[in-house]
């Protein structure tokens, strides 16, 4: 079972950190692109040892994709799906 944790700290850290690394990844993207690659997001979480199932944030994200999950509250603060694909890390664990 994951793990129901806050969206606070170093979580919200690593959120807003994976959010400016979109930008990031769009140039990335680019020049893979240019180079006759054709790159997906996954690849550049790949070649940056990020979680590309949390999009490094650590926290499981809906099955669409849109938003993470809330598995439930605790108090008003809700807690959320603890990604278990890299422990809640953001980081690829064991790299392939
Ligand atoms: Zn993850």
């Amino acid at each position: 079972m994951p793990r129901a944790v806050p969206f606070t700290g170093e979580r919200l850290t690593r959120y807003l950190a994976a959010h400016k690394r979109w930008q990031e990844a769009r140039e990335w993207r680019a020049k893979e692109t240019e180079a006759g690659r054709s790159p997906a997001y996954d690849d550049f979480c790949k070649a940056h040892g990020l979680c590309s199932a949390c999009a490094a944030s650590g926290v499981g994200l809906n099955g669409n994709g849109v938003g993470f999950k809330i598995l439930g509250l605790s108090g008003n603060l809700p807690l959320y799906e603890e990604c278990e694909s890299c422990g809640g890390t953001g980081r690829v664990i064991n790299p392939s």
